[in-house]
């Protein structure tokens, strides 16, 4: 790797497109005071992404782009490129993910431009990168950033003010150490990413875990869902089947008790012939027959009393006519005592007549009175009256026919009573024929009674039989609802013996608590839930694994951070030890004897605050105040001949040349590309100044030098030498001299 030139474009004073070549180890830039030779420095110091504008004499972007004169506008931005020889290809550029990418150019070109408005834009052979990149490029090839191989104008004893932190900061770029502290602060970076990221994942995962539990437990529920299914189906099989088969018999049973109790009812109805069950026996018509034939014996009984009192009527007149066949004479005398006996027989026979009640007996009494009475016919002579026989022989004719009349009516009076003994008779038989079949219709009664309360119980259980093929059905239905088609695989179902109810109320329990149990258990569709569980446990499971290769590289980046500070600790002390050989020599050198080192330092240092975090993304967790050891380098020297060890004691041309030894013995421990020394000389007598030549030359072995001088001396050195100067129209112009002419151009 080699510098090959400097292009300058619009850049403070160099109004136009100006270019360096760097054809030799040491080249050197000679001019008058404000030719513009320090703006050549940085230039350099400004490509390689100097962010210090004081270090640039600028206070913003402005100042560095050419301001115009006269003849001149100004410009509008300001570029500078710098070229290198990659031929060796030692650039590298290290990505995000850390790897190192080689650049494949023989020739690197960085430019660097800012505009008016302060923008700075990079480019890297053509490419627009950021500032980043361009550091990280220039850390592989050992061009830190402390710029310590570019010392300005009045910077010679730079590394004498520096503190002690500061002057391990250079000692470390000078010793190639900060492309490892470059990488400890990438190892850092990615550290923390990887913290961030690992939060975040266990964040999420943390977020996940309810959901997953919570679907775990689903899953878990789906599964006893799922034995209790397995369950319920078995349970159903049985239960519906035996449960079916117990109806149908029942069915049938109950049916054929049905059938054989209506039989009997009928039967028994029949035998009861057309009364009705229950209803009182009609009257008998023989009884009729009796009541009839009785009212007519007493007809005829009336008949023959009326016959009978006719007769006696017609006997009486008969009587009456036989007497009154002989007619008397009408005067009869009749004594007083006769009249007397007379009147006294009448009145004893009326009052035993009006005690009498039968119209006969009265009757009876008043013949007798009659008789009585007729006694005052003795007296006159009867004489015959042949009407009167007449008379009586008509009233016995009508006698005699009364008489059969009469003869009759006793004949059907006979008749009559006969008829009514034998109904009576009969009427006996049939009352006791009567309770014979009484006794029988009371036990069909009875059987009857049973039969139907038979029925009655059957049509209950019937009833019964009804709602349990209903609740049956439901069953059927409930089981498809819970078990789809599947619960009909019942019907298949085989058992031996009977049906069991206990066993099926037992069968019908659990059947109803298992049911309870998947109601309470909720779940619809399962598929959802497998398939949302399977998603969110592989996602749990991608989650870990993220966490796992994070905690990997967490662990390996801890293991790289820790390595690399090793590494830097290692190559620091074994670094400094070597600068001390150079530097001791240097120093000699220069001073004739003495003695020069640096040594590694503690000072104390306040601790950030809590919520900072320290280099290794570690959050410092303290609020209080708190100093920690920090550790820096010192620089301790014994000037020969002289008690002096204070560096602010020194003269200006001592510190130059502490300076010069300490900086030339770091390049010659670890030579640094190149080395820009901008009128570090400028404080030495010409004993030092040869001994500087003398320095520069060794350095030039191993690194580019591009010295800006009005030394003759260090002019002499140069291989290559410019004149800057600059014109009435404010801008500087750069030319190729010799020797002699830069000796001259340089006053
Ligand atoms: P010395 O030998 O005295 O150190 P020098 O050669 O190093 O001088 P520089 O300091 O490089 O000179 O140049 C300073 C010159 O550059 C000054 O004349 C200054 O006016 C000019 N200059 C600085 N910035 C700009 C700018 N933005 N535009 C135009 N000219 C500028």
């Amino acid at each position: 790797m080699r510098l090959k030139y400097l292009e300058l474009n619009g850049f403070k004073s160099f109004a136009k497109k100006t270019t360096l070549e760097f054809g030799h180890p040491i080249v050197s830039v000679v001019g008058p005071n404000g030719s513009g030779k320090s703006n050549v420095v940085e230039a350099l110091r400004f490509v390689l992404g100097e962010q210090s504008m004081k270090s640039m004499r600028g206070k913003t972007g402005v100042d560095l782009i050419f301001k115009g004169s006269k003849s001149l506008s100004k410009g509008t931005k300001a570029t500078v490129s710098v070229y290198f020889d990659n031929s060796d290809k030692v650039f590298k550029l290290s990505n995000e993910e850390g790897e190192i990418v080689e650049l494949n150019y023989d020739t690197v070109s960085i430019s660097r431009e800012v505009y008016a408005d302060g923008l700075n834009k990079y480019i890297l052979n053509d490419s627009d990168v950021r500032l980043k990149d361009v550091n990280n490029l220039l850390s592989s090839v050992h061009i830190g950033s402390s710029g310590h191989h570019i010392i300005s104008q009045g910077e010679a004893d730079r590394v004498l003010n520096s503190t002690p932190r500061d002057l391990k900061e250079i000692v470390e770029d000078a010793l190639g150490l900060k492309v490892y502290q470059f990488k400890i602060k990438e190892g850092v970076r990615k550290l923390e990413r990887a913290n961030e990221n690992m939060k975040e994942v266990s964040i999420l995962r943390r977020e996940n875990a309810p959901h997953l539990n919570f679907l775990k437990k689903q899953v878990e529920k789906l599964e006893k869902v799922k034995e209790m299914k397995v369950e319920l189906s078995t349970l159903y099989q049985e239960y519906l089947k035996k449960e079916s088969v117990y109806l149908n018999e029942e069915k049938s049973r109950l049916g054929e008790d049905k059938k054989r109790i209506l039989d009997a009812i009928r039967e028994i109805v029949e035998k009861m012939g057309d009364e009705s069950i229950g209803e009182d026996k009609k009257e008998s018509p023989k009884l009729v027959e009796l009541r009839t034939t009785e009212t007519n014996l007493s007809n005829v009984r009336r008949l023959k009393n009326e016959i009978e009192r006719k007769l006696g009527r017609i006997e009486g007149m008969i009587e009456i006519a036989e007497t009154r066949r002989v007619e008397t004479p009408e005067e009869v005398v009749v004594s007083f005592s006769e009249m007397k006996e007379i009147v006294g027989d009448v009145n004893t026979f009326l009052d035993e007549a009006l005690k009498k009640e039968s119209l006969e007996d009265i009757i009876n009494i008043i013949y007798r009175i009659k008789e009585v009475l007729n006694k005052f016919d003795k007296k006159p002579v009867p004489v015959e009256n042949n009407s009167r026989i007449e008379e009586i022989e008509n009233l016995k004719n009508t006698q005699r026919e009364v008489l059969v009349e009469m003869e009759r009516i006793e004949e059907e009076d006979k008749k009559i009573q006969e008829l009514i003994r034998g109904l009576k008779d009969d009427i006996q038989k049939e009352s006791e024929q009567g309770m014979e079949q009484e006794r029988a219709r009371f036990t069909l009664k009875v059987k009857h009674q049973e039969l139907s309360s038979e029925l009655q119980l059957n049509n209950v259980k019937e009833e019964n039989l009804k709602r349990l093929i209903e609740s049956y059905e439901n069953e059927v239905r409930e089981g498809e609802a819970f078990l789809g088609a599947e619960v009909f695989l019942f019907q298949e179902y085989v058992f031996e013996g009977g049906v069991d109810r206990g066993l099926q109320e037992d069968l019908r329990r659990k059947i109803e608590r298992i049911k309870i149990k998947l109601e309470d258990a909720g779940l619809t569709n399962g598929a959802d839930i497998l398939k949302e569980f399977d998603e969110v446990t592989e996602r749990d499971a991608f989650l870990a694994k993220e966490m796992e290769d994070l905690a990997r590289s967490i662990e390996s980046l801890h293991q790289l951070i820790g390595e690399l500070k090793e590494k830097i600790h290692v190559e620091f002390e074994t670094g400094i030890k070597k600068i001390n050989t150079k530097f001791h020599e240097f120093f000699a050198l220069m001073f004739g004897g003495g003695e020069a080192s640096l040594s590694i330092v503690f000072s104390e240092k306040r601790k950030k605050s809590s919520n900072e975090e320290d280099e290794e993304g570690e959050v410092i967790e303290e609020d209080e105040e708190e100093f920690v050891p920090e550790e820096g380098v010192a620089i301790d020297i014994a000037l020969p001949h002289k008690k002096v060890k204070e560096l602010h004691s020194l003269s200006g041309g001592e510190r130059s040349l502490t300076s010069i030894a300490l900086l030339f013995a770091m390049s010659a421990v670890n030579p640094p590309p190149f080395l820009v020394l901008d009128e570090t000389d400028a404080a030495l007598d010409e004993a030092n100044s040869r001994k500087y030549g003398d320095m520069l030359e060794k350095l030039s072995e191993h690194s580019q030098l591009i010295v800006v001088t009005h030394n003759r001396e260090t002019m002499s050195r140069a291989g290559v030498l410019y004149g800057v100067t600059i014109g009435s129209d404010g801008a500087s112009k750069l030319l190729s001299v010799k020797f002699d002419e830069a000796a001259a151009i340089a006053k």
